[in-house]
């Protein structure tokens, strides 16, 4: 699968539509509080004003309700804003989605001029994929770039509708896309060995399929965080309270079974930090998982599992991670997750992170600068590694026949 990249395109001067991920978290007042996503596009959209395109922004931005259309919490009028800080250049907020005002607009750019468009799914075409929808948002413009990689799993009207609407030679990836695509791709198909995968989070549910498709590939997997409690108990643990999956139970066994057989060493926590609820001001243990109270849970790994997962991760050439080592949004439950990143941090291995909440720690932890890599989609990213074809990345790549 090669990708159709922007540079093969002939742009000049023409309206481009840019699909982008706009998707940053706002505070309760309605301020960005990680504009990296928007600072990932600018190269896209740079690319675009130097060739004097009339450039079309579309994003979505949260899940508006239906009924609950055109809420302002939803709106992207706070990216315009920071676009145009960091654009220094003004943008023009358009009042809707596919409006009659809005298409006359896009019709009468200048070159170099930017509207963004209102959050896509403000239209319910945009999560139905409805092609009446991607017609309008299509008679926008000539060109059509994906930039969007962490909506790129979804069949969603501007990811898979609208690229339908442009022929070849008038649709392609944007930078951002293409990066995240071919890091991926590349660390899958040839790692640097020894490659390592680093998995955490709350569930396995949500992971299963990328970790039966990542143990055929790696070298070692480090499991941590909630998730860890459904393959300890497979091993047969007390586990106490903990977070545990027991329909996965099975699933959690095959894995450990398929990675003795490949000879992938297995690393699991060997101690945690315990407490008799999930909060933050009760009193904890730290305890070797032999010895988890019957009514207690464990909310991160403990002081042993970190030395035993910085030794494992010792000779790693390439690391993959992606889920907290325990519940890091609690401070007396973070410091597994900030010590992991920290380890992978001052590894010399080519580091790529994944997941919304991945990202977040290594930058509470201040490791953001130390990664190789740090993907925008959490489950883009996630799908890549199950081997799927995202509909997106589809959308934008060369047909072999
Ligand atoms: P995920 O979305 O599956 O990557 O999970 C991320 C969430 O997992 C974070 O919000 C963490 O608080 C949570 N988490 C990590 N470790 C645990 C644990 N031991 N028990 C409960 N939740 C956890």
């Amino acid at each position: 699968m090669q990708l159709y990249s922007i540079k093969e395109l002939d742009i000049d001067g023409k309206r481009v539509l840019i699909r982008c991920d706009f998707n940053v978290p706002k505070d309760e007042f309605g301020n960005i509080t990680d504009d990296r996503r928007i600072r990932a596009a600018l190269p896209t959209i740079r690319y675009c004003i130097d060739r004097d395109c009339k450039i079309v922004l579309a994003s979505h931005f949260g899940r508006p309700k239906p009924g609950a259309w055109n809420e302002e919490k939803d709106s992207l009028k706070p990216v315009a804003k920071r676009l145009k800080s960091l654009l220094k250049k003004e943008i023009i907020m358009a009042d809707n989605v596919v409006g009659d005002d809005t298409i006359a607009k896009a019709k009468e750019l200048e070159g170099g001029d930017i509207m963004l468009l209102e959050n896509l799914r403000y239209n319910p075409g945009e999560t139905s994929n409805d092609s009446e929808f991607a017609a309008r948002l299509a008679s926008m413009a000539d060109i059509y770039i994906n930039d969007a990689f962490g909506a790129s799993h979804r069949k969603h009207a501007s990811i898979f509708a609208l690229p339908e609407h442009f022929s070849e030679g008038k649709k392609a990836a944007g930078f951002l896309m293409q990066k995240e695509v071919t890091f991926f791709d590349k660390m899958i198909q040839k790692p640097s060995r020894p490659f390592i995968a680093v998995v955490g989070g709350s569930k396995v549910s949500g992971k299963l399929e990328a970790m039966v498709n990542l143990v055929e590939k790696v070298d070692k997997l480090v499991i941590g965080g909630g998730m860890a409690f459904t393959f300890l108990k497979a091993l047969g643990y007390e586990i106490g309270n903990s977070l545990v999956e027991e329909d996965l139970i099975d699933d959690a066994t095959k894995i450990m079974q398929r990675a003795k057989e490949l000879n992938v060493k297995f690393y699991l926590p060997v101690d945690v930090v315990v407490a008799p609820e999930f909060s933050d001001e009760v009193p904890v243990k730290f305890l070797p998982i032999q010895e988890i109270p019957s009514d207690w849970m464990g909310l991160d790994v403990g002081p042993a599992t970190n030395r035993l997962f910085r030794e494992a991760l010792n000779d790693a050439q390439t690391i993959l991670w992606n889920g907290p080592m325990g519940v890091y949004e609690m401070d007396k439950y973070s410091k597994g997750s900030f010590m992991m990143s920290h380890y992978i941090a001052e590894s010399h291995a080519t580091t790529i992170v994944g997941g919304g909440d991945t990202a977040d720690v290594t930058q509470r932890a201040g490791d953001v600068d130390e990664m190789t890599f740090i993907s925008t989609g959490g489950g883009a990213s996630l799908e890549l590694l199950e081997g799927k074809l995202l509909p997106g990345v589809e959308a934008v790549s060369k047909k072999i026949s």
